[in-house]
């Protein structure tokens, strides 16, 4: 009976195929998520040695399809079922598992900086909610490098976002903006390419991060120091213009503010400058092809070198300025 009427044996077994199509899909979905992650943890990771996006993106692939087109293959020459997905799967979960617990400061660090390399500069709604949910992601796996840690001064090391009783001892300095700003994107950020011959510790070339802003929004002294330099002629500045470098605690740790438009009256090498001071205001000096944005970099002494380090951790825990002194109004182009 069952076998001579089509339309039984369908309505019969329907609901048993049905559910194992589901699954299936499910699994599918899964597995192209789970590439998905995967490939922007790759391609995160591999940034520092391939500055076009196509290069990466063919690493990437590699790296991720590769095993699991040869397993799959392997198991084709047994069977005839073409089966990558469940082979794709399980070695995205297992990559991911070994990045993510394994090489957590490592992996979280790469996302941070280069998790968005895929967007460029672009800052539509999926940008920015992609770059959102990657931040948190991020944060939470690199918890700071421990190297970088032994570098900072003991007065540094509370901002390290590590507790978060921690945070509320980020009381010596604040943020060279009274709005929060940050690298929107990876080519701002710190260890982005850059051309020409960089510090070591500079990664990819950029030793230090470019918060946009517009014209003259006035810049602050990020803590309390000693005004090591100051260039007011755009020319004798090259690729960094106007510019003015701070050193703090005993010159232990040293800030430069780069690319300003006009520098504060009055600054000069050896004055003491208080934290949340106007130094100037941000400019386009020395600066090739971009839109206005601070170049702010961070250096520690170690023995007898300042080494560059990522401002980008410590600044998320850093308040606002509050300005003193000089008003943005009795700024100078030139003195
Ligand atoms: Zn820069």
């Amino acid at each position: 009976m069952t076998g001579s009427n089509g339309g039984d044996l369908a309505i019969g077994s329907g609901p048993k195929p049905r559910r194992r199509d589901f699954v299936r899909l499910f699994g599918r979905l899964a597995a192209v998520a789970l590439g998905l992650a995967a490939f922007v943890v790759i391609s995160a990771l591999v940034g520092n040695s391939f500055g076009v996006g196509l290069n990466r993106a063919l690493v990437s692939l590699a790296v991720l399809l590769g095993p699991p087109l040869a397993l799959a293959l392997l198991r084709w020459g047994r069977r005839q079922g073409f089966l990558l997905w469940p082979w794709a799967f399980l070695y995205h979960a297992l990559l991911i598992a070994v990045l993510g617990v394994g090489f957590a400061d490592v992996t979280g660090r790469a996302l941070r900086r280069r998790g968005d390399w895929f967007f460029a500069g672009g800052s539509g709604l999926v940008a920015h909610s992609y770059r959102l949910g990657l931040a948190r992601v991020a944060l939470y796996l690199e918890r700071f490098e421990r190297r970088a840690k032994r570098e900072l001064p003991p007065t540094l090391q509370p901002l390290l976002p590590t507790h978060p009783a921690d945070r509320q001892i980020a009381s010596d300095w604040s943020h060279p903006f009274t709005r929060r700003t940050l690298p929107p994107h990876e080519g701002c950020r710190f260890g982005a390419h850059r051309p020409g011959r960089r510090p070591a510790e500079c990664e990819a070339g950029h030793c230090g991060i470019d918060l946009p802003a517009l014209i003259g929004t006035p810049v602050h002294a990020v803590a309390d120091g000693v005004v090591l330099r100051v260039e007011r002629d755009e020319k004798r500045g090259g690729r960094a213009g106007r510019y003015v470098k701070l050193g703090h605690q005993q010159d232990l740790v040293r800030t430069r503010y780069v690319h300003l438009d006009r520098i504060a009256e009055g600054l000069s090498v050896g004055a003491p400058v208080r934290r949340g001071q106007l130094l100037g205001t941000v400019g386009l000096t020395g600066v090739a092809r971009s839109a206005p944005h601070l170049h702010f970099s961070l250096s520690v002494k170690r023995r007898s070198r300042h080494l560059y380090i990522d401002p980008e951790p410590l600044m998320l825990f850093w308040p606002t300025a509050r300005p003193v002194g000089v008003l943005p109004t009795r700024v100078a182009r030139r003195e």
